[in-house]
């Protein structure tokens, strides 16, 4: 029995967003970050349907990486986060990039590759003003000075934006930019500083290379003509019944029919990353039509109201994505929600399997 649930991706959709940008950002390189899973649209299938668009796959965590090149995946890879003292070696050995963000950390790789006998391909981390991760400027250009080149080569210096989404980037695109005049810093080959927002809004901040994740995936949807999304959310109706007026819905009766009722049931819930905030706020599509969830969302399951339309098991539902001439948004979920889109697409768990697609053009290539 195939799974009562799926993940559509849109790989064409995927490739002509990262076409599109690509042609944006040029001469800058693209990074495409498929970290978290590819923002859950899955990590392999993703980084292999694109690579021919992306000049270098970004990732959070080493096994990320490790993942993409035990896949094929040929493309330079960068881990952007913290690597521990046993992934340093293997990431050494698999010629992996990865990020060093304290003079310490780089004390720690040039002791490893001393012991290998090998260098790394390392990217500098500079905190220009998001107080996460990176060495200050000043901290930087005393790393630089004593790089020791036998053993850690420098591919990459990079930074990252705190407010690109509200286009507030000109103190760290400047302090950047200043760090990049010393004489110590300039013979690093690629620099890099752009997310999605920045690439996108401050066409100064895309220097060698960006960053994008978001924008590739096709959010926020209408920013730059051409890009749509490629994620839907499906399933089928799995049960109808006929509901008589005053009678409670679901767990806790927080939804009580006011007159007799169509109901179905969606076999998808809070288990599958469906989020339970959406119990009486969300709705889903039904033959192109919009209906509303009633009651609280369950593990598995959750209802809709029909009223008096038709709709029978088996029939498909749009929890995500569009149908006929209705469409359901990530941001809307994400609005519903309190959130913001990229958790959203994160938190589809393992159990909704992901099925590729590579759909006619819904748009006119830009
Ligand atoms: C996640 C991440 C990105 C991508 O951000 P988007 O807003 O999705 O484009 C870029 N750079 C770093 C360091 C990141 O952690």
């Amino acid at each position: 029995m195939p799974h009562p649930a799926w993940i559509e991706i849109d790989l064409g959709q995927l490739r002509r967003n990262l076409a599109r940008i690509g042609r944006l950002v040029a001469p800058a390189r693209l990074a495409f970050v498929v970290k978290a899973n590819a923002y859950g649209h899955g990590l392999v299938p993703v980084a292999k349907g694109v690579e021919e668009h992306v000049d270098l796959f970004a990732v959070a965590c080493a096994d990320e990486a490790i993942a993409l090149q035990e896949a094929g995946v040929r493309k330079p890879l960068l881990v952007l986060g913290a690597v521990d003292q046993e992934q340093i070696d293997t990431l050494i050995e698999r010629d992996i990039e990865f990020t060093i963000s304290s003079p310490f950390k780089g004390r720690l790789v040039t002791e490893a590759c001393r012991r290998k006998g090998k260098p790394a391909r390392i990217h500098i981390e500079v905190d220009t003003g998001m107080q996460r991760t990176g060495m200050r400027p000043d901290t930087t250009i005393r790393f630089c000075q004593e790089l020791d080149r036998r053993w850690l080569i420098p591919c990459g210096i990079y930074s990252h934006f705190a407010n690109a989404d509200q286009q507030d980037v000109q103190d760290q695109l400047a302090a950047f930019q200043q760090l990049l005049t010393h004489p110590a810093v300039a013979s690093i080959p690629l620099r890099h500083l752009a997310n999605s927002a920045g690439a996108l809004y401050a066409p100064a901040s895309r220097l060698d290379m960006v960053r994008v994740g978001l924008l590739a995936y096709g959010y926020p949807a209408g920013t730059l003509e051409g890009i749509l999304p490629c994620f839907s959310l499906k399933s089928r109706i799995s049960y109808f019944k006929v509901v008589e007026a005053g009678q409670g819905i679901s767990y806790g009766h927080t939804f009580v029919t006011d007159r007799r009722m169509r109901i179905v049931t969606i076999p998808v819930g809070y288990g599958d990353g469906y989020r339970r905030a959406l119990s009486n706020k969300g709705s889903v599509l039904i033959r192109g039509k919009r209906y509303p969830i009633v009651g609280a969302i369950c593990m598995d399951q959750f209802l809709v109201a029909l009223g008096d339309e038709e709709a029978y098991v088996g029939e498909e539902a749009v929890l995500i994505g569009r149908q006929g001439d209705g469409e359901i948004s990530i941001e809307e979920i994400a609005d519903l929600c309190g959130t913001i889109p990229y958790e959203i697409l994160c938190q589809f768990t393992e159990r909704i399997p992901r099925r590729y697609v590579d759909a006619v053009p819904t748009a006119p290539m830009v």
